[in-house]
């Protein structure tokens, strides 16, 4: 029995509320709706992010947490990096019991784990696992859980550490063979198991054909309810977390779970699990081809790859052409699985065929590898072309004053790879935001400016860090090319993002 063991197994996603904003009225009101009727049909578990739905989900909750005797549990998460004291737990949990007019709350997550040093960092003496623990003393928060996107080994190790009571990780047909071992630790260690991205963020309800063979017979010929079925099926799994939009996609996900399996659990994991090493040209990440003699991570190239076989989704504010988001998803998936970004766009592989004679799937592996490196030499996905980027754009100019927009992963990743490549800074660096509840704060020890103060600052140059919203930045900069900045996108067309 874990500490999920009591819910229903569908959890609500709030990611994906219907609404846009804190102007669109209509949008609360069902927003808040749609919760009322989630609790009213038994859901009792609820994820939620400051910043879920247009950031209005926590509000949305705090309405219906007030209008409700339905039992509820939900969690408040805490990041490191934008948090990393014990003190900062603290005020982060305390800002979140605010912000959902609430007095305590159930499930303390350290949100998104994305590798061990992470986790490391959060464990250390007057960190942010030791402000969980002093809260869970005093009532504050009853457990204390991890959400993690780390690599299924690094999961693992941190499973093994049981120092969470309960974990959210993404597990669907895409990755099951991965994170098996992953799941069998936690039911192994009575560890609670919430599972995000049961769809594999959405390639699975795209592609219902490919992923057919995951239904019985008895699955009303539904794709998305046998692949929610077979995330279920593991023991170790407590609440699959559905992310809803509308009445209709509540209910359709809520009669899944509210139905008998037609299936048992343990036919249906053997049997899906049998056929997804079935499928003509996918990776099932087995990790039978690892061992490159040049370090090459063909497995993990392998999997990222596997989107090549699907159409690609919009992403990051880009909706074409097809070779750009093929190329996001895959270093995306490859950064988020393996942490890889190589040296350089040349490719070191040998030809020596040890991969591809062990693959289990008879993929063409050295073909595979030799694009990918083609690809990171096209989209500047390499340490070599990022250093020439920053040396193009910031070394030896003679500038003061270098403004980043925004702060935040983009900038942090600048400065360290500036610092690595070239040592200190010989200007100053500007943090800029367009989010005026980020002016005046303190981050990282430097104050967080509005545009409005570019005129009294006049930096020198600004840097626009983001890739989702480079353009729309650079035009509202514009206005101050008159004071004398200079203006630049740090990513061109047809590159992929720095940091995923
Ligand atoms: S063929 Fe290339 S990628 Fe495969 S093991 Fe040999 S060197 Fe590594
Ligand atoms: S052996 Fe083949 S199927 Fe298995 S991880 Fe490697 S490339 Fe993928």
């Amino acid at each position: 029995m874990s500490i999920f063991s009591k819910h229903f197994p569908l959890g609500l996603g709030t990611s994906r509320l219907p609404v846009s904003g804190p102007g669109d009225t209509d949008g609360i009101e069902n927003s808040i709706q749609l919760v009322h009727k989630a609790l009213e049909l038994g859901i009792s578990y609820i994820d939620v992010g400051y910043n879920y739905s247009a950031g209005m989900a926590p509000l949305v909750l705090k309405e219906v947490f007030q209008n409700t005797v339905r039992p509820f549990s939900v969690t408040a998460k805490v990041m490191y990096g934008q948090d990393k004291t014990a003190d900062d737990a603290r005020r982060r949990i305390e800002q979140h019991l605010k912000t959902m007019g609430l007095e305590k709350v159930q499930y303390f997550t350290c949100w998104s784990i994305w590798n061990y040093d992470i986790f490391e960092n959060i464990m250390k003496k007057g960190g942010i696992y030791e402000g969980a623990l002093k809260l869970k003393d005093e009532g504050l928060v009853e457990h204390i859980c991890c959400s993690l996107h780390a690599s299924p080994e690094e999961i693992q190790k941190i499973a093994e550490s049981k120092v969470f009571e309960g974990i959210t990780i993404s597990y669907s047909l895409l990755n099951a063979v991965n994170m098996r071992p992953v799941l069998d630790t936690a039911y192994a260690n009575d560890i609670g198991v919430a599972v995000m991205n049961p769809l594999g963020g959405g390639v699975i309800a795209r592609n219902q054909d490919y992923f057919s063979f995951a239904c019985s017979g008895n699955d009303e010929s539904s794709t998305v309810h046998a692949a929610l079925r077979f995330v279920k099926a593991h023991p170790a799994v407590d609440i699959v977390l559905g992310g809803v939009n509308s009445m209709e996609e509540l209910k359709d996900s809520l009669g899944v779970f509210s139905r008998p399996d037609p299936e048992t659990a343990k036919e249906r994991l053997e049997r899906v699990m049998g056929s997804i090493s079935g499928l003509t040209g996918f990776c099932t990440g087995c990790k039978y081809c690892e061992g490159c003699p040049q370090g090459i991570p063909t497995s993990a190239i392998m999997q990222a790859r596997n989107t090549f076989l699907f159409e690609p989704p919009a992403i990051y504010n880009r909706k074409g052409p097809e070779e750009l988001l093929y190329n996001i998803h895959m270093f995306r998936s490859l950064f988020h699985e393996e942490g890889w970004i190589p040296e350089t766009s040349e490719n070191p592989c040998l030809k020596c065929k040890k991969c591809e004679k062990l693959c289990t799937q008879k993929l063409e592996i050295i073909d595979a590898v030799a694009d990918t490196y083609r690809r990171a030499g096209q989209t500047y996905f390499t340490k070599e072309a990022h250093k020439e980027r920053l040396r193009d754009l910031l070394y030896q100019k003679d500038y003061r004053h270098v403004g980043l927009y925004p702060n935040g992963g983009f900038a942090n990743l600048i400065i360290q790879l500036y610092e690595e490549f070239f040592g200190e800074a010989e200007f100053k660096w500007l943090y800029f935001n367009s989010n005026p509840k980020m002016w005046g704060q303190i981050v990282d020890k430097s104050i967080v400016h509005g545009p409005g103060e570019i005129p009294e600052l006049r930096p020198d140059f600004i840097l626009i860090c983001s890739y989702s919203y480079d353009n729309e930045i650079l035009e509202s900069l514009r206005q101050y090319e008159k004071y004398g900045v200079r203006l630049e996108k740090l990513h061109r067309d047809g590159e992929v993002p720095w940091v995923f």
